[in-house]
């Protein structure tokens, strides 16, 4: 099913996204993890792709075996670093032939040292939109930043990109993640300005460990409010405590984002259970969502 026609539905989806493990003992724990999750009943999930181009055929393999094996709509993440044109023409078509229907397009992250000027057969996310477009049979979804790409210089340029991978043919965006609502909704008001009128999916992530979360929001540019960041520095070590702080902060986040009508919750699983089941439960009782 295009993961579109989901938003279309009167009521939240959620969804929740994996990377692929390095190891078959990470692949056996993932999968346990994924039908732990499924008896919460997503929308669908969906698998990140790593930067390492030998290891993209793992992301494939797993949305597949997902989609196929599991039952659950599956989301291939694209990222266009190292790929030809025909080299992505032959991963669009393989993913068609599998039967996956939906993929989130982005540009991905330039390894370090890259020249970001050398010559690339796709330079942004919309150029992968628009080639899938081309390909056709597919639903496409692109990545959103409420607060700005580390590389955007202005909120201007920042919004018109997005708008153009609308234009392209991206039918939903997924946000990356934030910790402060406010951020989220001020973007949807400035996209919602610029003609920007597709599902703008809130991407939550439960702080799971401290040097984590921080080595996370220094790379995306991510801002963890004062009172919270100081909290989860106070409890430091301590992981239970940490899981606790993090499951309520993220709680909360959702309660005011669905609250406030968001076409759904894109969660950052980490490949671990715990937490989202733990947050979807509390949300469906306090709010009466529906299974
Ligand atoms: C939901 C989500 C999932 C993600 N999954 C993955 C994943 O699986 N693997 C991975 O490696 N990374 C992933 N990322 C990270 C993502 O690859 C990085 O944030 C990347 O740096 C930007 O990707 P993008 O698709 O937003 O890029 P773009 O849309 O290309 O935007 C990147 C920057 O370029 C600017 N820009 C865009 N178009 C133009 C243009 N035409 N001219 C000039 N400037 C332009 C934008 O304003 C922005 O500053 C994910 C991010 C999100 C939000």
């Amino acid at each position: 099913m295009r993961i579109a026609e989901l938003y279309t539905r009167d009521r939240p989806i959620f969804s929740f996204e994996f990377f692929p493990p390095r190891t078959p003992k990470g692949g056996e724990s993932l999968l346990r993890t994924i039908k732990e999750l499924a008896r919460l009943r997503p929308g669908f999930v969906s698998v990140t792709c790593p930067l390492d181009k030998a290891r993209r055929r793992d992301t494939f393999a797993l949305v597949v075996r997902t989609k196929r094996d599991l039952g659950i709509e599956s989301m291939a993440h694209v990222v266009t670093v190292d790929y030809s044109r025909s080299e992505m023409a032959e991963v669009l078509e393989g993913l068609r032939r599998e039967g996956i229907e939906n993929i989130l397009a982005l540009r991905g992250d330039l390894p370090e040292g890259a020249d970001p000027d050398a010559p690339r057969d796709f330079r942004h996310g919309v150029d992968l939109v628009r080639f899938a477009r081309d390909v056709g049979g597919l639903c496409i979804g692109g990545a959103a930043h409420p607060e700005m790409h580390p590389s955007s210089t202005d909120w201007q340029g920042e919004i018109r990109h997005a708008a153009e991978k609308v234009e392209a043919g991206c039918e939903f965006l997924v946000t990356q993640l934030f910790f402060d609502n406010a951020d989220y909704f001020r973007y949807v008001e400035r996209a919602r300005s610029a003609g920007i009128e597709v599902p703008i999916v809130p991407g939550i992530m439960p702080v799971g460990s401290v040097p984590g979360i921080k080595r996370m929001a220094n790379m995306n540019g991510n801002r963890i409010p004062a009172g919270f960041l100081a909290e989860l520095e106070a409890a430091e070590g301590d992981d239970a405590a940490v899981h606790e702080l993090g499951v309520r902060h993220a709680t909360q986040q959702c309660e005011d984002l669905l609250a406030r009508g968001v076409p759904g919750i894109h969660f950052y699983t980490l490949n671990r259970s715990p937490a989202t089941r733990e947050i979807l439960s509390a949300l469906r009782e306090r709010l009466a969502i529906p299974d």
